[in-house]
């Protein structure tokens, strides 16, 4: 009897406990005096662990696919090291001096948005009714708040209306026309959509789309269905970030003009919270690039942090285990770029190339194209 009365003061103790306000963890003030909380989601009430020297910096990708040293030539291939290593230090000046993991995010994203190089912003890939149909979203992951959009014709750089729906609105995610009037009403550049196309992408899609007439050709003649795999060239270049601030704060980005030749309203896993893009300081940031479809079948971002916060796998383990094991057996092709809340970062790639760099707090960048290097 005296037993049971025990346990249960005990049980009770425990639910007091469990019940009874939490200690805050940091988190970055606000930056913009707009800011929503969203329904839901108290600021405080995302924390984890927070290491007492947090070891900042940023990792970012530039698209994951079937590029080998052969098939870029050498002067390209300095091309995207410069560019990565511009965006790094976008990145890194904001961390140095003290800003927001979501202001770093957003600036190394800017720079590879405005950079035609990339599959994101100019330069982004073409639909195949020739539109310009961009794709973004960003997460904060010291309160869990994220912003998304899709579907976008003339948003010169879809990160920061992605940002501002986070920051500015109560929902997460919007897209097509809508996304663009909430664009005009907050101030967000905008531009003619023929801004985004440049010669080569022009070139890429009047050759492809002789190739699928051909092929949709050869495919009526032989009476089969409509199903082919989707060519490594149309995969590249979508563009991330994720980065950990000097408090501690973790967040994540993607942005992306999707897959070249993608059908009318098609929307990859980059503003799929959860599959491209996730950011929580309990676990990790990150960003994807590859066959979308594949990304949010697999929640493949959510998946990672979810491996660590309830499965305790450090962080690489946690994302070799979803993009070098079960994507793989699905063959769904591309990488991810990860941080934790202790620095730890990972850069798992199925593909044979994945433009990616890093920069810590000795704002040393360093960048790499192809398997094997660092
Ligand atoms: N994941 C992007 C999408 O499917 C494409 C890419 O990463 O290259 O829209």
């Amino acid at each position: 009897m005296i037993r049971i009365a025990r346990r249960t003061c005990l049980a009770a103790a425990l639910a007091l406990a469990a019940c009874a306000p939490q200690p805050a963890p940091e988190s970055a003030p606000p930056s913009q005096p707009a800011r929503v909380t969203p329904v839901g989601v108290r600021p405080t009430d995302i924390g984890g662990n927070l290491p007492a020297e947090p070891r900042w910096g940023m990792v970012i990708h530039g698209g994951a696919g079937a590029m080998t040293p052969q098939s870029i030539p050498p002067e390209r291939q300095a091309e995207y090291q410069a560019a990565l290593t511009q965006a790094l230090m976008a990145g890194h000046a904001v961390l140095a001096r003290g800003g927001s993991s979501l202001d770093a995010v957003e600036a190394a994203i800017n720079v590879m948005e405005d950079n035609p190089l990339f599959n994101a912003g100019r330069g982004a890939v073409i639909t195949a009714d020739g539109r310009i149909e961009l794709d973004a979203a960003i997460m904060d992951g010291a309160t869990l708040q994220a912003g998304a959009v899709a579907g976008l014709h003339t948003v010169r750089n879809p990160i920061d209306l992605a940002r501002a729906v986070m920051e500015r609105s109560p929902h997460v995610m919007m897209i097509g026309e809508g996304a663009e009037t909430f664009a005009r009403q907050n101030g967000i550049a905008m531009v003619e959509e023929s801004y985004f196309w440049t010669p080569n992408r022009r070139t890429q899609w009047e050759r492809m789309r002789m190739q699928d007439s051909l092929r949709a050709d050869s495919v009526r003649r032989a009476g089969q269905g409509a199903g082919y795999s989707v060519p490594d060239e149309r995969k590249w270049g979508t563009v991330g970030a994720v980065a950990l601030d000097q408090r501690g704060n973790l967040a994540a980005g993607t942005s992306t003009g999707g897959m070249m030749m993608k059908r009318f309203g098609r929307v990859g896993d980059v503003p799929i919270i959860g599959a491209g893009t996730y950011a929580n300081n309990r676990s990790c940031a990150v960003s994807a690039t590859g066959h979308g479809e594949f990304f949010i079948r697999n929640t493949v971002a959510h998946s990672i942090c979810a491996l660590m916060e309830y499965g305790g796998l450090p962080l690489q383990a946690a994302a070799d285990s979803i993009v070098m094991r079960q994507l793989v057996t699905q063959r769904g092709e591309g990488g991810i770029i990860a941080m934790d809340r202790q620095g730890n970062v990972a850069m798992p790639f199925n593909s044979t190339g994945m433009f990616r760099g890093r920069v810590g707090a000795d704002g040393r960048p360093v960048v790499g194209i192809f398997r094997g290097e660092p």
